[in-house]
């Protein structure tokens, strides 16, 4: 089963990122590195609940 879920970076742009995750497989909240257009670097973002 996998679900959309939402990443908000950490930076004070707060974008969001959409991606989807199997929640049986990773309960543990994801933090990916992405990059952030506006800050045109790659920062941490979170999952958001
Ligand atoms: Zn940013």
């Amino acid at each position: 089963m996998q679900e959309i879920i939402s990443l908000v970076s950490t930076c004070d742009c707060k974008e969001t990122y959409w991606t989807r995750k199997n929640k049986k497989k990773n309960p543990d909240k994801l933090e990916y590195k992405k990059y952030c257009p506006r800050c045109r670097k790659h920062v941490l973002f979170r999952e958001k609940k």
